[in-house]
């Protein structure tokens, strides 16, 4: 007994003893159906298979396409987290500047320099393990880590310097009572200290102190203690203050509108207290305060001395107008 021989692909037969001959087997629709269907399954099931792979291979599993997306969303926000970083340094940078030029420079301590403030920072070799991946994380990882490292380090040496200030203010309290520390007047700085075009007498010469902006009748203020020394009319400079602090310094307050009462050669005044008020007197393009520092009787830049009521923009401002304003109000 043999089962059905297949002829070929379409059709099969079997063997009818009886007639002794090969018949077609005929199949019924349903079994066509169900013939032809798993072809299709079969065949959808290999192409699916193989578009998966070759979609594998490109584009990664839906886990790997998944992971992609957050890294890209990852990378993104530490970009944006760079400006913030930038900033930040910036801010730092400008307070390490305002303690050299100010606060060390005026009480006489040594200025940390960029370098001190930034050494040990940059050793590439550390961040290398980020070089595994890609070249924007890399990038980016390696910048963070190594900017948020050097602002760090320097907001620790900022800290060791403001504990060294504390310490030698301290330590040296009486002196520094009598070095000038604050605004002569509640104003701006219109003109700087140095070479300047002179507005009456039309000539660039030096210009020996700071002009603040003040009206006539404004209270100026003694800037550190001391003893008036003079306290009268004095040429060009109007009427003028001056004052001995000790310890080298001088201060001198002119164009005054008047004195103070009370106030005369040989008068102690303390840190703040009002000493006369401003005015145009003697030769000015206007109501001001010109304001100097002498240290044993030459004249020195005052913009270094007014850290006790300056916050580090405002003397960043101060800076750059006095530096900017090419003339005085003398
Ligand atoms: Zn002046």
């Amino acid at each position: 007994m043999s089962d059905n021989p297949r002829m070929d692909s379409q059709k099969y037969f079997y063997y009818d003893e009886n007639a002794c001959e090969l018949v077609p087997v005929h199949y019924s629709t349903v079994e066509k159906i169900i013939y032809n269907a798993s072809l299709w399954l079969i065949t959808g099931i290999v192409m699916a298979g193989i578009g998966i792979t070759i979609l594998a291979s490109t584009a990664g599993t839906p886990a790997e396409i998944a992971l992609k997306a957050e890294n890209h969303v990852l990378v993104q926000q530490l970009n944006k987290t760079k400006k913030t970083i930038t900033t930040i340094d910036t801010q730092i940078d400008s307070l390490a500047k305002t303690d050299n030029e100010i606060y060390r420079s005026v009480l006489g301590m040594k200025p940390i320099s960029y370098g001190e403030r930034e050494a040990g920072v940059g050793c590439a070799d550390i961040y290398a393990k980020f070089d595994s991946y890609s070249d924007p994380a890399a990038h980016v990882l390696k910048w963070t880590a190594g900017n948020l490292e050097s602002i760090q380090r320097k907001i620790n040496i900022q800290k060791v310097s403001f504990s060294e200030i504390k310490n030698y203010y301290n330590k040296n309290k009486v002196r520094l009572a009598h070095t000038p520390a604050i605004r002569p007047v509640k104003g701006i700085v219109l003109s700087g200290f140095g070479m300047r075009y002179h507005p009456i007498l039309h000539l660039r010469r030096m210009h020996e102190g700071l002009d603040f902006r003040a009206s006539v009748g404004t209270p100026v203020y003694a800037t550190p203690d001391g003893v008036i020394k003079y306290a009268s009319r004095d040429g060009t400079y109007g009427n003028l203050v001056e004052i001995n602090h000790g310890y080298g310094f001088q201060t001198r307050y002119a164009h005054l509108s008047k004195f103070a009462k009370g106030i005369r050669p040989g008068k102690k005044v303390k840190r703040g207290d009002i000493i006369a008020y401003s005015g145009d007197t003697g030769l000015t393009e206007g109501p001001h305060l010109h304001y100097e520092v002498r240290i044993n009787g030459t004249p020195v830049n005052p913009l270094y001395y007014l850290f006790g009521d300056l916050t580090p923009e405002e003397y960043s401002s101060f800076k750059k107008i006095s530096n900017e304003n090419t003339s005085s109000l003398d």
